[in-house]
């Protein structure tokens, strides 16, 4: 299993699977442990966490650097997101306590009735390269603070990632398997999930594999939560104030290299500021900077690997083919590395790709629309519902539409963004099940009714 720098395209680093054995000795670790630290007090949960908040402030240039080599994302945004799983770290330091406490319900006079959240045990998270650290705190903070233990399988790509997220837990001072690692492919998943010393899991990364975690675990009867692919929806209402919205729009498309689930991917636009929105954001997209992701400057930096911007470069080109008009890139770059420039596509056919299907990378889709329920119609029109953003001058005006968007996450002038104190979440095929916020910390645990009397 090999990491590859998608800069360069040299190997960084070949890894060894681990075989049956030593899955085996970790998952029996994962639940000894797990046996002693649902004792440990929650308060001692949280200092461990803090702990951990501030090693990933002391290392943050390190872990950084690893993200940007093992993945592509321009080293600013990587330092941003060890920054931001520092603060998930700081929330559930702070809060977790007060997210599990009993709580008490008046029911029969003379009765203690209450609700206790009790950790269930070993808790695999299947996890993509795409946000080598953030995707995987997100979910371990609240977990383990929870009294869980955490079982990671990360993305090949970026094992290097999860030896250093596994140092984090070791520098912070938390005991040995608290949290722990896998080091095996996808075929290997369902095998785990079997097992009965696992006794949940979540899995951030594509539909195909959102459906084959929940078909394994949906026999095992074990709690999944499914963080999926979106084709997010950006509205532009005809009182949008459109050079700062066509600013937004460019880097909501191509933030970590157009890279992420809540990026926005479908622009749908009034046909009133059409035409000016259209030119705007195109040279928006024309002056961003392509290059080396080590370099500050660099706006947008190679896709993470070869196999998935052939895979984006087949979409834009099948919707070309199918009567798209291209207004802005659509070729990779001439160099070494699995560089895609910011890419523009208008006029695009209802069932072409570009509409129909996630286009992961720096492409921008670009739709007409004559009025508010057109937009809604075209906003709603795709399997996927993760996040929608409304751009207006009238913030009451966009409220009004929050509603009639499917979508777990709904903005009215701000870019779509997961944030520790606010639930995290998607519908349809975007999956089910919350993260971050009180509702994260509340889905692998046994919410116990206690009754005395
Ligand atoms: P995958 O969904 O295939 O990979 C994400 C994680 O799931 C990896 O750890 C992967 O392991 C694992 N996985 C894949 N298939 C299965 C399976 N059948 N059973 C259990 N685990 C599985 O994403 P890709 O990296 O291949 O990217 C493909 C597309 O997925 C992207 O172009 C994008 O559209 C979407 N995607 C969405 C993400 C998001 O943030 N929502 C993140 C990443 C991708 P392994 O790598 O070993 O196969």
């Amino acid at each position: 299993m090999k990491s590859i720098n998608p800069a360069t395209e040299e190997v960084i680093e070949t890894h060894e699977e681990h075989d049956e054995a030593t899955v085996d000795a970790r998952l029996d670790a994962a639940w000894d442990r797990f046996e002693s630290w649902r004792e440990t007090p929650i308060s001692r949960r949280e200092k461990l966490l803090a702990a951990a908040a501030d090693v990933l402030r002391e290392h943050s240039e390190e872990y950084a650097t690893l993200m940007t080599e093992e993945m592509g994302k321009p080293v600013e945004q990587a330092v941003s997101e060890v920054e931001k799983c520092a603060w998930v770290c700081d929330y559930y330091a702070e809060h977790a306590s007060e997210f599990l406490q009993d709580e008490h319900i008046g029911t029969v006079p003379g009765s203690k009735t209450y609700v206790s959240y009790e950790p269930i045990g070993p808790v695999l998270a299947v996890m993509p390269w795409n946000f080598p650290f953030w995707q995987v705190f997100r979910f371990a903070a609240p977990h383990i603070t929870a009294g869980n233990v955490a079982v990671l399988k990360h993305a090949p790509n970026v094992f290097g990632c999860a030896d250093a997220i596994a140092s984090v837990f070791e520098r912070a001072g938390y005991p040995d398997d608290v949290f722990t690692s896998l080091r095996i492919p996808a075929e290997r998943v369902a095998g785990v999930i079997e097992d009965d010393r696992v006794r949940g899991v979540s899995l951030t990364g594509s539909t195909r594999a959102g459906r084959a975690v929940a078909e394994t675990s949906g026999r095992e009867l074990k709690p999944t939560v499914l963080e999926l692919g979106g084709s997010d929806p950006f509205v532009v209402l005809d009182d949008a104030p459109l050079e700062a919205t066509a600013k937004r729009a460019a880097r909501a498309r191509t933030q970590n290299n157009g890279q992420s689930c809540i990026a926005a991917k479908r622009f749908l636009v009034h046909e009133a500021v059409y035409d000016e929105f259209v030119e705007r954001f195109t040279e928006e997209m024309r002056a961003l900077t392509v290059g080396d992701p080590t370099d500050p400057e660099t706006d947008v930096g190679p896709q993470a690997r070869a196999d998935l911007m052939e895979t984006l470069h087949e979409q834009v080109t099948a919707s070309v083919e199918a009567g798209a008009t291209l207004r802005l890139g659509g070729e990779p770059l001439d160099r070494p590395g699995h560089y895609y420039p910011p890419t523009v596509l208008t006029d695009v056919p209802e069932d072409a790709p570009a509409r129909t299907e996630e286009l992961f990378g720096p492409v921008a889709t670009v739709i007409r629309v004559e009025d508010e329920a057109e937009a809604v119609r075209v906003a709603n029109d795709t399997p996927y519902g993760l996040g929608a953003s409304v751009w207006t001058a009238d913030a009451e005006r966009g409220e009004a539409l929050t509603t009639k968007l499917t979508a777990g996450n709904v903005a009215v002038n701000h870019v779509v963004a997961s944030d520790p104190r606010v639930p995290f979440s998607g519908t349809k095929d975007s999956g089910y099940g919350t993260e971050l916020s009180r509702h994260g910390i509340r889905e692998f645990v046994n919410t116990k009714t206690v009754w005395v009397e």
